[in-house]
């Protein structure tokens, strides 16, 4: 079989896998049709992969719940190929407090939902013990799909999925950001500083005030960091609440 043959027999299967029974060839002269057997299937309009929408487009969505359609379907890196759900972000959609983690891992992306297992519980504990309910924040990650092995998110994947944290951010426009882990701070506060450098300093993203504070899940490593932690967790609850009196 030549290799013209080979691509009208592609061309061919490809067409009646589209539930396609006719094929009318007289209405195509014989560039057209050297154009058509020449495409590769993902080029068809059929299996062409969604678009996704641009930044420009993600940045002016007027609500959080357009944002997160839009991400849910969204192809604007490599992680859309592995991932099984997209971890949007859930909580109080006018929030005070904005949590923001690094990104998902194998049980936050098997449930689609933020900060779930035990680095997860921890967390809600620490919200906790600074008078935080869990459903009273807004909970989210840098990145909305999980990197394959939890290996550390690439520069390309941050910035393709930037748009929808800004969204976010503006959406919920939080009295104050609390960044859990490396990646978290050192994206919004574009920043190589090392976390445990960050976590003392004061800070602003888009105007909101930045408080950075270990992982949840370097926590578990490190029993010891829990109460630096914690301590963390009270400036926060001071920026919020500075006169001692609480409001969540
Ligand atoms: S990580 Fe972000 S940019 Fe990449 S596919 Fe998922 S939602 Fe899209």
């Amino acid at each position: 079989m030549n290799e013209t043959q080979d691509l009208l027999q592609r061309y061919l299967r490809q067409r009646r896998e589209m539930g396609e029974a006719e094929l009318f060839l007289d209405r195509h002269n014989a560039s057209e049709l050297h154009d058509l057997l020449t495409r590769t299937p993902v080029e068809t309009a059929a299996d062409a992969p969604a678009p996704g929408a641009s930044a420009p487009e993600i940045v002016q969505l007027g609500s959080l719940e357009s944002v997160r359609e839009i991400a849910l379907g969204c192809p604007r890196c490599r992680l859309a190929e592995t991932r099984q759900h997209v971890v949007f972000g859930e909580g109080n959609p006018a929030a005070e407090l904005l949590v923001v983690g690094e990104a998902p891992g194998a049980d936050e992306d098997r449930t689609g939902r933020p900060f779930v297992g035990r680095a997860g519980k921890l967390l809600t504990l620490l919200l906790a013990s600074v008078g935080f309910e869990r459903e009273s924040v807004y909970i989210c990650n840098v990145l909305k799909c999980r990197p394959p092995g939890n290996r550390n998110p690439r520069p390309d994947e941050i910035e393709a999925c930037s748009p929808y944290l800004l969204r976010q951010v503006e959406l919920v426009a939080p009295r104050a950001i609390l960044a859990c882990g490396t990646f978290a701070a050192q994206t919004l506060l574009r920043t190589t500083v090392p976390i445990s450098r960050l976590r003392t300093g004061a800070y602003e993203y888009q105007g909101v005030p930045v408080v950075a504070t270990y992982h949840p899940a370097a926590l578990l490593r490190h029993a010891a960091w829990v109460r630096t932690s914690w301590e963390d967790l009270q400036r926060l609850r001071e920026i919020l609440d500075p006169v001692g009196g609480r409001s969540a």
